[in-house]
């Protein structure tokens, strides 16, 4: 899933939530679970992982940065609309646990000889691959847009 439907995922979790450790546990549960789901990235992990085709792997860091920046954008939103009492603590760390385990891939690709990381990494991509490396993946537009969609129900769930 994108970083943004994370987020997303894991405000609405946070504002139901009220225990910041369950929340926590909760946000990342939410993300590996979320991750299962086919979503479209792929083929563009594979072309990032296959480290001889530089255009892909500018592809794929310019998606990850954009979709970094739509996340913090969608936070920031998000944080200022709803209803402070909905914006404790325990809503704070179940989006933070709902973005650790990409965070993970992250430091994982910059600090390559840490095993600890590269466990976690491989422990990551079981979740994601887990059906989509079985039955194929959909394509990203449609993953996409399904994600959108979804936002927009969520948003509506926890606005109204
Ligand atoms: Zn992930």
């Amino acid at each position: 899933m994108t970083l943004t439907f994370h987020v997303v995922s894991g405000a609405a979790l946070g504002t139901v939530i009220g225990n910041p450790v369950a929340g926590f546990l909760l946000g990342i549960a939410s993300h590996l679970l979320l991750d299962i789901i086919p979503h479209g990235d792929t083929g563009m992990a594979n072309k990032y992982e296959n480290k001889t085709n530089k255009t892909a792997q500018s592809v794929a860091k310019a998606y990850v940065s954009i979709d970094a920046a739509i996340g913090i954008m969608v936070l920031a939103i998000l944080s200022a609309i709803l209803p402070p009492a909905l914006t404790d603590l325990a809503y704070s760390l179940t989006i933070m646990g709902a973005i650790l385990p990409d965070l993970l891939v992250g430091l994982a690709e910059l600090f390559k000889r840490s095993v600890v990381l590269r466990k976690i990494k491989t422990g990551h991509f079981v979740f994601h691959n887990l059906i989509s490396k079985r039955f194929g993946d959909i394509p990203l537009s449609l993953g996409l847009s399904l994600q959108l969609v979804a936002m927009i129900i969520i948003f509506d769930r926890i606005l109204f």
